[in-house]
């Protein structure tokens, strides 16, 4: 038995579980570069010696195979037999393991979910909810609704909208590029059209998924700014960060962009750049809890908005807890993949989220879905 300062028994990482959820998506969605062809979740599950399971998420369109095989082969050996309270100091050390191969993309979406994982085992040990941990005290999240594909004909995108309104949503958000982002006019005719159907007191956000360059996507704000629009996200490409500059220069819409960002690296690049008033990285693929914490920092010390992206089960503590967060996503694509995924996930009711108060992220698997979906990778 070893006993550490505080005179409890130290837990050891003994064990390191992945397992693939995908799930192909069928119906053509696609926003205004890519059509969505499949939604799959790398699942990490990391066990002490003492017999306690850590948690953990990334996701992916593509290629998670390749994270599972990294986090099996390469990360698990490093990190069997170390003390899961010691998330600073592995992450530091897996970064500089793995940074040859990848500081971004697939690699950090294995570190991540690993990182996750140590963060729920952090709090099932000493006993406490993330948020509670994290020194947070706000149990209910406000959340909005994020779909809107440009695939959608102007009918189907309002009757979505609609939905998600009578659902009890106050933000939604949907796709602006339609035509393969070629017709901007036809994309101010559905904003328009959106507005006109949810009325003037629904939040309004609008996602062009990196399509036009810096002219097209000032020229598309200011002939939209009528609409009132909450926030617009990644008008240029998510590399372009002079683009995205010079976008918050020409127009007074709000602008969100970093899914694409990874690390405080690239967190700070965008926020010395001047390039968003929202910061939307994602902590499943960015870095895990252990990075996100940081960026939360960064964005309160240049007075930004923190509002990662997506996944939302995975984000919900971390929001709780910083205070310049507004809100969650909560993606419809992923709705069904993250309802069989957890066995008791809290939903929105009234556009709110609760936070659950039980131990580390305060979720658990359903491993007979997980395990039969894995077996069909
Ligand atoms: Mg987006």
């Amino acid at each position: 038995m070893h006993l550490n300062a505080s005179g409890s028994r130290s837990h050891k990482i003994a064990k390191v579980d992945v397992h693939l959820v995908s799930t192909p998506v069928t119906g053509g969605l696609a926003d205004a570069t890519r059509k969505v062809e499949c939604v799959g979740f790398t699942v990490v599950r990391v066990t002490t010696d003492q017999g306690l399971e850590g948690l953990g998420l990334t996701y992916h369109e593509v290629g998670g195979e390749a994270t599972r095989a990294l986090i099996l082969n390469n990360i698990a050996p490093k990190i069997i037999g170390r003390d899961p309270l010691e998330t600073e100091v592995i992450w530091e050390d897996l970064f500089h393991y793995l940074r040859g191969v990848g500081r971004k993309g697939l690699t950090f979406g294995a570190l991540s979910a690993v990182d996750l994982a140590l963060w729920d085992l952090k709090g099932k040990i000493v006993d406490l909810p993330l948020y509670r941990l994290l020194g947070g005290n706000r149990t209910r999240v406000p959340i909005y609704a994020s779909g809107g594909w440009t695939s959608y004909s102007d009918d189907e995108l309002v009757a979505e909208m609609q939905d998600m309104v009578a659902q009890g949503y106050k933000h939604v958000k949907f796709k602006v590029g339609v035509d393969g982002a070629a017709n901007p006019r036809r994309d101010a005719v559905r904003v328009r059209k959106v507005r006109d159907a949810v009325g003037p007191d629904i939040k309004l956000l609008l996602d062009a998924n990196n399509c036009w360059d810096a002219a097209t996507a000032v020229q598309f704000a200011n002939t939209v700014r009528e609409c009132d629009i909450m926030l617009f996200e990644e008008p240029v490409l998510a590399d372009d960060i002079p683009g995205l500059a010079r976008f918050k220069r020409g127009t007074d819409i709000p602008l969100a962009t970093g899914e694409h960002e990874y690390t405080k690296y690239g967190a700070r690049d965008l926020i010395i750049a001047d390039a968003a008033d929202i910061i939307q990285i994602d902590g499943t693929r960015a870095g895990g809890y252990t990075e996100m914490l940081k960026i939360a920092g960064m964005t309160q010390a240049w007075n930004l908005k923190f509002a990662p992206h997506a996944m939302e089960h995975m984000h919900l503590h971390l929001v709780s807890a910083v205070p310049n967060a507004p809100f969650l996503e909560r993606l419809r694509l992923f709705e069904d993949v993250t309802d069989k995924v957890f066995k008791d996930a809290p939903l929105p009711v009234d556009g709110y989220m609760t936070v659950p108060d039980l131990p580390g992220h305060g979720l658990s698997l359903d491993m007979d879905f997980i395990r039969d979906a894995d077996e069909a990778v």
